[in-house]
């Protein structure tokens, strides 16, 4: 095992939780370096991602790889470790390990033995794209990857609470198209987003905008790449809430202008500024209470 760097004050025994830097290396912290540089070991997700970075900071402390397919066997082995008096650091491929990343699995199970965690905090995607979002930061919420089945993905944004807070969550980049479209339906044309892109990188980029004015921009690039932070506050639903059901204002639509069923009830939900799929389940909840 190495020994602390001669001028490095010497590391005390434990876990080390490493933030690493999301795209510009600029971002990792003096201590990051001290803790990388003196630790017994680091737990990486992928080692060779963090050995391009120990190699750019001349660090030669041994790897060894922790991610999602071996995080509970190597969890033990290093806490064997710790156990003894290693010190281990932590990280993942980049940004904040234990978020959205694995980390907190051996953070729970070295607190459990009695093991001290320390966190060296550093770059995280969520916490960035929020400050710079220009969306309100007193209340918010996480959520991670939204699911990547389309079906799920609009069940979860339905049952989002519309209060002040402020959601976000993960995206990859193939996926944003078919999100934007399930957000429009759920919440709206108009509800305002912002999209977080390449944060801290040569081409990062923020849009900020109504969900159709962004879903139709991104829709005219060739592609879309990059890291994808997508934050929004669902818009609270309209104050004067119609007095009729939804079936009712779609029988008179059907009735009085000759519209179709589906015409009628898209018709309804744009007056009302609910997306087109919280209208149908309104509608069928409706049905069901007759
Ligand atoms: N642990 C990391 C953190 O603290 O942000 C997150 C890891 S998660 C596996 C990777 C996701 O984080 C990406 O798919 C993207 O949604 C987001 N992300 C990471 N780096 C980013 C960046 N530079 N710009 C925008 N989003 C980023």
């Amino acid at each position: 095992m190495p020994s602390d760097s001669a001028n490095d004050p010497p590391l005390a025994p434990g876990l080390y939780l490493v933030a690493t830097p999301i795209g510009n290396l600029e971002d990792i912290t003096l201590r990051a370096l001290r803790i990388l540089r003196s630790a017994d070991r680091i737990a990486c997700e992928d080692t060779r991602q963090t050995q391009k970075l120990l190699n750019h900071f001349g660090i030669a402390t041994p790897t060894v790889s922790y991610h999602l397919h071996n995080e509970g066997l190597r969890a033990e082995e290093l806490l064997a470790q710790l156990k003894e008096g290693a010190r281990i650091a932590v990280v993942s491929d980049a940004g904040t390990p234990g978020i959205a990343d694995p980390g907190h699995e051996i953070a729970q199970a070295a607190i459990a033995a009695g093991i001290t965690v320390f966190p060296i905090p550093g770059a995280s995607a969520v916490i960035n794209a929020l400050i710079a979002s220009g969306l309100p930061t007193e209340t918010f919420t996480f959520h991670g990857f939204l699911p990547a089945k389309e079906g799920q993905r609009r069940t979860s944004l339905e049952a989002l609470p519309r209060d002040t807070a402020v959601h976000i969550f993960y995206e990859a980049p193939h996926r944003i198209l078919g999100t934007l479209a399930d957000l429009e339906s759920v919440f709206g044309a108009t509800q305002h987003i912002v999209i977080a892109r390449e944060l801290t990188k040569l081409h990062e980029e923020f849009l900020r905008g109504t969900v159709a004015d962004l879903h139709s921009q991104l829709s005219a690039r060739a592609s879309v790449r990059g890291e994808i932070v997508l934050l929004f506050s669902p818009a609270p639903q309209q104050d004067s809430t119609p007095k009729r059901s939804i079936a009712a204002e779609v029988a008179a639509l059907v009735q009085t202008e000759g519209l179709s069923e589906k015409d009628a009830l898209k018709r309804v939900a744009r007056d009302r500024g609910i997306g087109k799929s919280v209208a149908y389940r309104e509608l069928q909840r409706e049905q069901s209470r007759r």
